[in-house]
Formats: C-alpha cells, sequence, structure tokens
C-alpha cells in the first residue's frame, strides 16, 4: 500500500523527523488561507498524487503571495498530471499540498529498504539527491552508500556517522543528520515499511536538515496492524479491478494483453501467463483464485476479467489438488451463465476427478473448449483470440 506525500509527512513528524509546515487543500480558497496560516511565504503548492517526477511535471510550483498560492493551486486540482511514473493516461489531482518553501543549500537522497540479497534493512544515501536513484545507480554508483542494518542490535551510531561523513554531512549538521537517521529506522520499523524514500533531504541556507518529500510503501500482511495508516489509503490511485478483486480475496493484477486468465495458484498463474506468451498470446491479467476456490468466487473472478475491455478471450487453468475438479467444473458453469459469456473460453483441468469434471463441461451445452494440458490450452486459446 502507497500514500499521499503530505500523509508520509504526518508520519514523519510524528516520528521527530523534521518535514516543512504544510497542510492538504482541496481548493483554491482554502489553500490560500492556509499559506496565510502557515507564514510569510514563499510557498510551495505540490500536486498530491501517488507518483513522483511531479517537479519536472508541473505538479510542484513555487508561489511569492497568498493570491499565487490560490492561482496555482486552482490550476493545479482537476488537472491530470503526466509524470515519467503515472504512464501516459497521467493522474487526477484532487488534492495539494501547500507547504512552506524553504532554502536549499543542497539536495541529498536517503532510503530505506528491505534488501532481500542480505535479508536485512538497509539504508542506502546519495549525494544526487532530487534525482530518479535508479539512474544514479546506473550511471554514478560510486556515489551511492549503503549499510545493513543488524535487526538485534538496531541502527549502529557508527553506521549513522559512516553515512553522514559520506553525505558530508559534519560539524553541527553531525548530530542531526544522527538524530534524522535514528527517528527514520524508528518510523520503518514501528509503522512495518517495506520502503521509506526521502528524495531530496535538503540542507538548508541556515544549516538545517529537512525533509522535503517523502514516499513510504507498507508490508500489506502487516497493513492490520496499523489502522491509522490503512486509513489512509486512497482508492482513487488504484486499479479499480485490482480493489474489486482484494475485496474477493483475489490476487488480481491487471496486465495490457487480451488473453483473461483464471488460476489457482500464484505459480500456477505464473507459469500460464508464461506458456500464453510463449504461444504467441498476450495476458490480461495475473489472477489468482487461491485454494479454496469457491462458485462465488470464480463468478467474481469471471466478472472482475471480463469488465477489461481488452479481454478477447478466457483461459481457466485449474489443478485440482485440494479442490476438486467437478466443483471447479460447477464453477465454471455457474459463472458462465451468470454472466453471459459471449468471450471464447479454453478449459484446462487436472487433478482429482477430473473425468467427472470435464463430463460436466462437455454436457452443459455452452461453448467450452477442452484442453489436454498446458501448452495444448494455451495453443487453442491465442488462436481463438487471433480468430
Ligand atoms: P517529485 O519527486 O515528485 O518531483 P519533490 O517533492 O521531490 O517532487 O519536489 C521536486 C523538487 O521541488 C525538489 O527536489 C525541490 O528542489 C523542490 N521542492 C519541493 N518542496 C519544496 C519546498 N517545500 N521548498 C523548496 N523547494 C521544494
Ligand atoms: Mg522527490
Amino acid at each position: 500500500m502507497n500514500i499521499h506525500e503530505y500523509q508520509a509527512k504526518a508520519i514523519l513528524r510524528r516520528f521527530g523527523v523534521p518535514v516543512p509546515d504544510g497542510h492538504v487543500c482541496y481548493n483554491g480558497a482554502s489553500a490560500r488561507e492556509w499559506a496565510k496560516r502557515l507564514g510569510d511565504g514563499p510557498w510551495v503548492v505540490k500536486a498530491q498524487i501517488h507518483a513522483g517526477g511531479r517537479g519536472k511535471g508541473g505538479g510542484v510550483k513555487l508561489a511569492r503571495t497568498s493570491q499565487e498560492v490560490q492561482l496555482i493551486a486552482r490550476n493545479m486540482l482537476g488537472m491530470t498530471l503526466r509524470t515519467h511514473q503515472t504512464g501516459p493516461d497521467g493522474k487526477l489531482v484532487t488534492r495539494v499540498l501547500v507547504e512552506n518553501g524553504c532554502n536549499i543549500d543542497r539536495e541529498l537522497y536517503i532510503s530505506l529498504l528491505v534488501d532481500r540479497s542480505t535479508s536485512k534493512v538497509t539504508v542506502m544515501a546519495s549525494t544526487e539527491g532530487g534525482m530518479d536513484i535508479e539512474e544514479v545507480a546506473a550511471t554514478t554508483p560510486e556515489k551511492i552508500f549503503k549499510e545493513a542494518i543488524d535487526p538485534l542490535v538496531g541502527l549502529s551510531p557508527f553506521q549513522c556517522r559512516n553515512l553522514a561523513f559520506s553525505l558530508g554531512l559534519t560539524g553541527k549538521l553531525l548530530p542531526k543528520a544522527q538524530k534524522l537517521l535514528e527517528n527514520l529506522y524508528a518510523t520503518f520499523i514501528a509503522c512495518d515499511c517495506s520502503l521509506l524514500e526521502i528524495n531530496p533531504l535538503v540542507v538548508t541556507k541556515e544549516g538545517d536538515l529537512l525533509a522535503l518529500d517523502a514516499k513510504f510503501g507498507f508490508d500489506d500482511n502487516a497493513i492490520f496492524r496499523h489502522l491509522q495508516i490503512s486509513d489512509m489509503r486512497d482508492y482513487d490511485e488504484e486499479d479499480p479491478n485490482e480493489v474489486e478483486a482484494s475485496q474477493h480475496d483475489l490476487s488480481y493484477v491487471s496486465l495490457n494483453g487480451n488473453i483473461g486468465c483464471l488460476v489457482n495458484g500464484a505459480g500456477l498463474a505464473m507459469a500460464t501467463m508464461d506458456i500464453i506468451k510463449f504461444s504467441g498470446g498476450e495476458p490480461a491479467n495475473f489472477l489468482d483464485v487461491g485454494g479454496g476456490a469457491t462458485i462465488e468466487r470464480v463468478t467474481e473472478a469471471f466478472k472482475i476479467i471480463l469488465s477489461d475491455k481488452n479481454v478477447k478471450g478466457i483461459f481457466v487453468n485449474i489443478f485440482g489438488g485440494i479442490m476438486k475438479c467437478d466443483v471447479i467444473a460447477t464453477g465454471v458453469i455457474e459463472a458462465a451463465r451468470q454472466v453471459s459469456l459471449q468471450v471464447p473460453l479454453v478449459v484446462r483441468l487436472e487433478g482429482t476427478n477430473v473425468a467427472l469434471g470435464k463430463q460436466l463441461l462437455s454436457e452443459s451445452g455452452l461453448n467450452i473448449v477442452a484442453a489436454d494440458g498446458m501448452a495444448d490450452g494455451a495453443q487453442k486459446i491465442v488462436q481463438a483470440v487471433a480468430a
């Protein structure tokens, strides 16, 4: 799960990480009022969308008067912002953050993430703040510094000093950097984060450290422990089909192809996508209906797949291990009737009671193409969609 910048900054503030004062606003008039309350300016108006690169796309603007804040906010609200992270469709801006502008001396980069290669939380720091870290890693990897944190010991003072020195944070900035890093690590652990990225972390002309941008990723498996955070979820930022699927406990990720896939088990779902590609087709989605697929869930899964207008055919690939094939077949037939299926449907069943399952499908009177094995099924659906 992701959250907006203004929400991220509220969390950081609570953990003692310095951020500029600011407030989220939904219209121009309130943006102007909040600007006046925040101080004498200048202010920065920032589009709140779940994507970075807003600065370059016109989503971060400086204002010198409160009237200017109002004008910029009014223009930004309702606009579709395109950045290199939003994709070509862009994202609709429905809220802006109005915050105090600061005098930037240097822009740095800091992130904490779960590093799978060391199985530890790792701090990444770079002097190249404000840039895409992927680009820095590709062109000047020597400018990225890392410290892997021992989970039992936590972030040690020597590691904070290492990081601070590599960023040139010495003298009066050193204790500030140390405190900031400790607080970031405390935030990361307390909130069950998968990612916490500050880009940029700035050194101001006045000699302070300030987190100017913040991005959080949370571990979805732990989100139930954080009601305040799960309340921050903004469904407008997510694919509506994926939201619908998650409400029915289906793992669904929409993709760009035209072959809908209904599969049980994540591994089989991945293999199904691979074999569709191998046979010259393009999957429209990843969908795992899980081990205990009931008729209701299979029906929901069909509805979600079919609400994607690009879908020209469906490939059902089920291995009945715990689930019996006749139960699955009944579910597929029922679902196909309920949604009055118009597109070709190829079904491959294997496992317990497979003969009975196949018999039910062939006697259903529905236009279902039975497949023998995965490769056969993939070829048949690719042909059906191409026809
Ligand atoms: P994004 O990463 O989406 O482009 P940022 O929040 O990082 O958005 O803002 C882009 C740039 O705008 C920053 O690198 C910084 O130079 C400037 N900026 C952002 N917020 C402020 C602020 N409060 N005061 C001064 N400059 C800011
Ligand atoms: Mg940024």
